[in-house]
């Protein structure tokens, strides 16, 4: 039987995860960053590149979680949204490059294994993707987060809550600053009843990218109560290119 060929050079064959090692090698991993948004850094901290138990105790933070805090622990993101790995996830949400998110996947759950594995963190009790709005999901037929929380429980077993909370359609985000896109989200997400009546403390939100982090922000704020003791974001890729304050 013929191998499999890597899903980016269309020509090596492919190892376990769909590339092969080059091209997996070559693909924009995202750097340690922020220890609290994700976002890459430059600088004293820039270069850093384990994930040694020792390393996560130095948190380092970018300027802006110096100065805001967040409504939730962390974000830890596989990818920088850059190519191959942002036109692999519009190729996605065009109905199409099944097989590459599939790989990307893969990839996700890998370093969400490893993440746990490192530091000795406990797993999280339930994911929770982040909702469509009922336009978008209708438009587009299937929501990538759940499909990535999936993925990620059929290995973990940790199970998902795919009904956490309901989405309204919130004003368009593009050309905002990251300040008033957490503004804009206000309110965006509202739980559902259900979701009270989980068992679930340490919740996992899981989104395919995370630009300000202003959408999971609004999520996690909706989602916190008394039975939750910590929210973690993970996310597919981080875009390090951040709106202009
Ligand atoms: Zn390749
Ligand atoms: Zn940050």
């Amino acid at each position: 039987m013929l191998a499999t060929p890597c899903l980016a050079c269309l020509v090596v064959p492919a190892r376990q995860r769909g590339f092969c090692s080059d091209c997996e090698e070559d693909l924009p991993w995202q750097p340690p960053g922020c220890h609290r948004c994700g976002v890459a850094l430059t600088g004293q901290w820039a270069g850093e590149s384990t994930t040694s138990k020792a390393q996560h105790l130095l948190v380092p933070l970018c300027s802006r979680c110096h100065h805001q805090p967040l409504a939730f622990s962390r974000c830890h993101c596989t990818f920088a949204y850059e190519p191959p790995v942002s036109d692999m996830i519009r190729r996605f949400k065009d109905n199409a490059g099944f097989a590459e998110f599939r790989a990307l996947c893969n990839c996700f759950t890998e370093h969400f294994l490893q993440f746990h594995d490192d530091t000795g963190q406990p797993l999280p009790e339930l994911l929770l993707p982040v909702p469509l709005h009922a336009s978008r999901l209708r438009a587009r037929g299937f929501n990538q987060a759940l499909l990535l929380a999936k993925r990620l429980s059929r290995r973990t077993g940790i199970p998902v809550l795919a009904d956490s909370c309901w989405r309204q359609a919130g004003p368009p985000q593009r050309g905002l600053n990251a300040e008033d896109r957490l503004l804009n989200m206000q309110n965006v997400f509202r739980p559902l009843p259900r979701a009270a009546l989980t068992s679930g403390r340490r919740l996992a939100i899981i989104d395919d990218v995370v630009t300000t982090t202003a959408t999971t922000q609004a999520m996690a704020s909706a989602m916190r109560s008394d039975a939750v003791t910590s929210i973690d974001v993970w996310a597919l890729a981080r875009s390090n290119h951040q709106p202009e304050s």
